[in-house]
């Protein structure tokens, strides 16, 4: 199945069943990196440890997504997925993934989700308008997903009819043709309109001929030339899968400049001697947490890291044993970054996940609240 809805993904969270607990699964399983026998190995290795510990409900989990992962997982079209399941109560769930999440068994009391949320957060609703002098049609995009939402057809006449037509002469034909032209596209920035306020959608593709398309831009409502984000080259009988693809690319690509930007800017804060508002790499990072001072976390989707935190207090750490704030033994986690995570989000902290652009070297970064961290032991 595919992320549909935040309410989607809530209830998810909220499924609890009475007497058993639930495993969750992320797998990176993306094809161009891995051969189907390497996800399955590391399948095998990440359940390794828990298994030695775990209920026969959840060997029964195991040994499900073990099947599927042999049987049905298609590493060409996911990078990614993530299973949820609970054997006793025959809860079961797949989500095919668009990005690679890291690698992660969890076995808890509730399906563990933040992987998913921070999917989420970076999947907008697109609406793409196609249009030429006579038609136009409004699609909207959500995932892997298309859906023609208005086709309007305009009354703009064919040139040849018009032309020599009762006296008509070039001039006044061609005054007429576009007026007409304009009052379609008037007619289309309204549709569009219309459906931003009732939709809410997060960016507008426009796929038109090149000349056409700064008059229309003009015409557009202020709330929508701010969601406009570029156009295409692309005939109003397109087919929908060139148009989810072309759309698709283009959001990829504006993604991938707000990465940049993101990455650069938390490097040259981190990187000068006098700003020292920015932080990169696991221990600095660590230690702004542990102090409340970030303000956003930045990192690499499946960035990886070993460490450990405290379950009273949520102390974050890589090397110490007890929790220097309460005296906690510190509990072991083979990926500690989704643990950086939920502490952030606890804290206030705004999360920014990197997808497509592999320029933060470290894996994770913060920008901070306050200037600097102090260099304590962890
Ligand atoms: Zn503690």
């Amino acid at each position: 199945m595919q992320i549909k809805s935040e309410k989607q993904l809530k209830e998810l969270k909220n499924y609890q069943p009475k007497s058993c607990l639930v495993s969750s699964l992320y797998l990176n399983t993306d094809g161009s990196k891995f051969s189907k026998k390497e996800v399955e190995v590391i399948f095998k290795d990440l359940v390794k440890e828990k298994k030695l510990e775990a209920t026969d409900d959840v060997l029964q989990d195991i040994k499900k997504m073990e099947l599927y992962i042999t049987q049905n997982l298609d590493i060409v079209k996911t990078k990614g997925i993530a299973i949820f399941s609970c054997s006793k109560e025959n809860f079961w769930q797949v989500y095919e993934l668009n990005v690679s999440p890291p690698n992660l068994f969890v076995i808890d009391k509730n399906p563990y989700v933040r992987p998913l949320f921070v999917i989420f957060s970076k999947l907008y609703k697109i609406c793409t308008v196609i249009f030429d002098h006579r038609k136009a049609k409004i699609f909207e995009i959500f995932g892997n997903e298309i859906v023609l939402k208005e086709e309007i057809y305009g009354e703009t006449p064919k040139k040849i009819k018009i032309a020599g037509y009762r006296g008509y002469d070039e001039s006044r034909v061609a005054e007429h043709q576009i007026n007409k032209i304009m009052e379609h596209y008037k007619k289309i920035a309204d549709k569009l309109l219309e459906l931003y306020q009732a939709e809410n959608f997060d960016v507008l593709f426009i796929g038109a001929k090149p000349q056409d398309i700064n008059l229309f831009v003009e015409r557009l409502h202020p709330y929508l030339k701010k969601t406009y984000g570029g156009s295409f080259n692309l005939p109003i009988d397109a087919k929908e899968s060139d148009i989810l693809r072309k759309s698709l690319e283009l959001q990829m690509k504006l993604e991938i400049e707000k990465e940049k930007e993101i990455i650069e800017q938390l490097e040259t804060h981190a990187n000068s001697e006098t700003s020292r508002m920015a932080v990169v790499g696991i221990k600095d990072t660590i230690r702004a947490l542990n102090e409340a001072n970030v303000n956003k976390l930045v990192f690499n989707l499946d960035f990886t890291y070993a460490g450990k935190y405290c379950p009273s207090c949520s102390y974050l750490a890589l090397k110490e044993d007890k929790c220097p704030k309460c005296g906690t033994n510190l509990i072991r986690e083979s990926n500690i970054i989704f643990k950086l995570i939920d502490v952030a989000v606890e804290k206030g902290a705004e999360i920014y996940p990197i997808f497509y652009s592999n320029t933060l070297n470290q894996g994770i970064g913060a920008m901070l609240r306050h200037k600097g961290i102090m260099k304590t032991t962890i």
